[in-house]
């Protein structure tokens, strides 16, 4: 038997519960879970809103950004070794349809999602298909190997960018906008400004190496991006909040001719200036879909082994029966990442 954190039926909360350890398939490796990180994903299925409602069927074991040891494997499988120390790539993704078959697996159309769409990792134990773990030095510990998931939704926004010596915006300081701070950087960006309305999280981004903070209630973001630019504009747009005010102002602030990669969500439509703010200017927008497969995980890995320190957007660590705490927490906007601690 093992404790998880479950969402036991609709509506908001969750509850620790007594149930049994998953079993494997053949293809399947059980991890005993190191850490589990909160990701805005698991706050809306906490909180319950309107998606979670649309996708989510409890009762589920839910988090999806986790690391631990593989205490167990399936009878088939071949590349992991018992022992290993793994994270996991969350899409479990089919292999088969136009997509996977394209070499995009990222935008597999039959994807299914750890901890959404099948058992996650809130758990003292989870199962999850051999082809999804990837392995990690032990160097790194468990609150750094867990993150390298969300790290690599950074990783594939900036990777596509022009980001070399160029003026670079960040829109949205959460755990994945603060990522993409010290990445930008060891890309060679020349200059990186970014915009948060969170004070602490303002902190953190100048404590990552932001060279501008902007404070989207109090400065004039568009106008204060053109000054830092000497009035060219911002030469890569990296839009991590998914606030519709903000992506409006990332096009308007973005130069002529330059890149916006577009992580963030919005949570219902936006309107937006196309012709000024994308055709005219000769911009070019890209979506960016969780990580590459497995492109995203080998960059990642480059830039942890490179030396690039994570650790102060990491800002709290609770076990696994502080949930309540940790989901207020990751709900008070407030924090960077919070990291659970299922197995001490
Ligand atoms: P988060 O909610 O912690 O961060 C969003 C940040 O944007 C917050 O700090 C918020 O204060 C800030 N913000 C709000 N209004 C703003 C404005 N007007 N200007 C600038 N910043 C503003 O989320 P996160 O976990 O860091 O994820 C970032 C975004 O990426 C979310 O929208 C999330 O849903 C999305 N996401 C996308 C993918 C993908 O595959 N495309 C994967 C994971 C997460
Ligand atoms: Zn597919």
């Amino acid at each position: 038997m093992m404790t998880a954190l479950c969402k036991a039926r609709p509506g908001p909360g969750a509850e620790l519960v007594d149930m049994p350890v998953p079993n494997l398939g053949p293809r399947d490796i059980l991890i005993k879970v190191r850490a589990a990180s909160i990701c805005g994903t698991d706050l809306h299925i906490y909180s319950w809103d309107p998606w979670a409602q649309g996708r989510v069927h409890p009762p589920l074991v839910f988090g999806h950004e986790f690391c631990g040891d593989v205490v167990a494997v399936g009878s088939d499988v071949t590349r992991v070794p018992l022992g290993s120390y793994v994270a996991a790539e969350s899409h479990v993704v089919c292999g088969e349809c136009y997509e996977c078959r394209h070499g995009m697996a990222h935008i597999c159309r039959y994807v299914q999602i750890l901890g959404v769409d099948r058992p996650g990792a809130f758990a003292e134990y989870v199962a999850i298909p051999e082809q999804n773990a990837w392995l990690t030095d032990r160097r790194f510990p468990p609150e750094i190997a867990t993150v390298q998931e969300p790290m690599g939704n950074a990783v594939h926004s900036a990777a596509v960018a022009p980001i070399a010596g160029a003026n670079v915006a960040i829109f949205g300081m959460g755990p994945i906008g603060l990522f993409t701070v010290p990445i930008a950087r060891a890309s060679g960006a020349a200059r990186i400004i970014v915009v948060e309305p969170s004070e602490d999280r303002r902190r953190l981004a100048t404590r990552m190496g932001a060279d501008v903070v902007l404070d989207p209630v109090t400065d004039d973001v568009v106008r204060r991006i053109r000054e830092e630019t000497g009035g060219e504009g911002a030469d890569v747009l990296l839009e991590m909040s998914g606030n519709a005010a903000a992506i409006r102002q990332g096009l308007e602030a973005l130069r002529f001719g330059g890149h916006a990669s577009l992580l963030g969500i919005p949570s219902r439509p936006v309107e937006l200036d196309l012709a000024d703010g994308v055709i005219f200017k000769g911009a070019t927008v890209m979506g960016i879909a969780g990580r590459k497969l497995w492109d995203t995980w080998y960059q990642t890995r480059g830039y942890l082994e490179s030396g690039m320190d994570l650790s102060p957007i990491i800002t709290h660590k609770l076990p696994l029966s502080e949930y309540e705490r940790a989901f207020d927490l990751v709900a008070s906007g407030r924090s960077g990442k919070v990291v659970l601690l299922p197995t001490g």
